[in-house]
């Protein structure tokens, strides 16, 4: 079974963490550079991503982790985890990874919107619909041609996409007892195609 890291720094690291022995996996919390040895598969959890990129830079995590995702390592990011794959953020985003092909806007829904649910189609987990949830969700305005959108709202607005192995949500999926999208990464990343 795969070896999944779950950067513990800031944010609902927990979540991923049950959620993902649940399936199986052995799962180690990453907190310091050495805890990056030996895992088929990173998770960013959704947290303040501010706070998470200067964590990030004060472990020494940041260029480590840039490497990773530059060199397609299997990374899923959820709400502010997707902040920080992305390339291109609104002006008050700070920049962290910067490995997806995504321009994503921060806090999207605005303060009188901070929290709903939606039920999403998303195709590559089948027909059922996945209930999603979001919490001060960011929004992804553009994708560059690598990206494949897995996930939109009602609007057509992005909220999941995935480019070669990086993979990102807006919303929380170790928040729900639905449990297919940590499937469909650890599958991807047992059963690279
Ligand atoms: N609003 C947060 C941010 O911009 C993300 C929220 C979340 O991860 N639930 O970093």
């Amino acid at each position: 079974m795969a070896t999944i890291g779950v950067l513990a720094l800031q944010g609902d690291f927990r979540e991923h963490r049950e959620v993902l022995e649940g399936l199986g996996a052995v799962v180690h919390e990453v907190r310091l550079q050495k805890d990056l040895e030996r895992l088929d598969g990173l998770v960013i959890p959704g947290g303040e991503s501010t706070t998470i990129v200067r964590l990030m830079r004060t472990s020494h995590l940041l260029e480590p982790l840039r490497r990773l995702a530059a060199d397609n390592f299997p990374i899923w990011g959820t709400c502010a985890g997707m902040i920080l794959l992305a390339k291109r953020l609104d002006d008050t985003g700070i920049p962290a990874l910067e490995a997806m092909d995504i321009a994503v806007r921060r806090n999207a829904f605005g303060r009188q919107v901070d929290s709903f649910e939606a039920d999403l189609f998303v195709p590559v987990l089948g027909d059922q619909p996945f209930h999603a949830v979001f919490i001060r969700a960011p929004i992804i305005e553009a994708v560059g041609p690598g990206v494949e959108v897995l996930a939109r709202l009602p609007d057509g607005a992005p909220v999941a996409a995935r480019q070669g192995q990086l993979l990102a949500t807006a919303f929380h999926p170790e928040l729900t007892s639905d449990h297919r999208f940590h499937q469909f990464f650890l599958r991807r990343i047992t059963q690279p195609t």
